[in-house]
């Protein structure tokens, strides 16, 4: 007998792929965490019922979520991750030698668990010595903070539950105050296909704070639509003029002709732009 599982991306779409097995399943205080083990995508963490990440398609997404922000700042020191207790983004971000301080702060401390335990790929860096894991709502880590952070990630599940504060103009507001004075801040704000609206409103929100607000996109199969989108925001340095000397070693999509052309968006994506 087949197994397969269904995410619901739509209330008319669903994306399904055969499994060989349930790795774990737990509630936890925040969401429902699986693991599951798939025949297209090797093992994948599944939050609440949907796909969080894969080891088949992760890197797309966490080499683009963190070396265009850490390429474009000239010498980052210190880097905050919110959400990404998977650990991919981390990883991504030990390869930078300059980096002193990385700092995690995950609500959920089973997810961090679940991802040492069965996606050794991704949490491969969590023991890094220069990281700090904080068990903590990343919109209380740093309401008080200033000019704490040299970059800010927000690799966030979809803004629901714990994470639809992550998506509010008080967090982007409080994120520019946690950011030292050439600090860029970059948010995951999911599907130009099917989460418009949120796209256009968080680039309104994330311009009204921040001087360079810039939108780039990537290929994710596993997310709906296949298309991701990341809005960044930076008090200084623009993206199309990449700084960083270091290129990162071992990038399977990221290189310096994608890191440009990620920035130049189809039309329909161009238009959420607009004023
Ligand atoms: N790459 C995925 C994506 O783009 O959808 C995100 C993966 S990561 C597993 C998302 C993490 O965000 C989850 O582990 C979840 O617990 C965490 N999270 C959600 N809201 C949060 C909050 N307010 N503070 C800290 N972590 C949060």
């Amino acid at each position: 007998m087949e197994l397969w599982y269904t995410e619901k991306q739509t209330p008319n779409l669903g994306f399904s792929c055969r499994i060989k097995e349930t790795l774990c399943r737990v509630q936890t205080e925040y969401q429902e965490i699986a693991v599951l083990d798939t025949f297209q995508f090797g093992r994948m963490l599944v939050l609440d019922g949907m796909v969080q990440t894969t080891v088949a398609d992760e890197f797309v997404y966490h080499e683009m979520i963190v070396h265009i922000p850490l390429r474009t700042h000239p010498c980052p020191r210190a880097v905050l991750v919110i959400g990404g207790g998977d650990g991919g983004a981390v990883r991504e971000i030990s390869k930078y030698p300059q980096v002193e301080i990385i700092t995690l702060a995950e609500i959920d401390l089973q997810v961090v668990e679940s991802s040492k335990r069965f996606l050794p790929e991704l949490s491969s860096a969590l023991d890094d010595l220069r990281l700090e894991i904080k068990i903590a709502d990343g919109i209380e880590y740093i309401r008080s903070l200033q000019e704490a952070y040299d970059i800010i990630i927000v690799d966030s599940t979809e803004p629901v539950g714990p994470a639809e504060g992550l998506f509010d103009p008080s967090f982007y507001e409080a994120a520019f105050r946690a950011l030292k004075p050439e600090g860029i801040l970059v948010a995951q704000t999911e599907s130009p296909f099917f989460n418009a609206d949120l796209i256009r409103t968080a680039f309104r929100r994330i311009k009204a704070v921040f001087p360079r607000t810039h939108l780039y996109l990537a290929p994710v199969p596993t997310y709906p639509g296949g298309l991701w989108s990341f809005t960044l925001g930076s008090k200084h340095h623009h993206p199309l003029k990449p700084l960083g000397k270091l290129l990162p070693r071992d990038a399977r999509y990221y290189t310096p002709k994608i890191h440009e052309s990620s920035f130049s968006l189809p039309r329909f994506v161009q238009d959420l732009l607009e004023d």
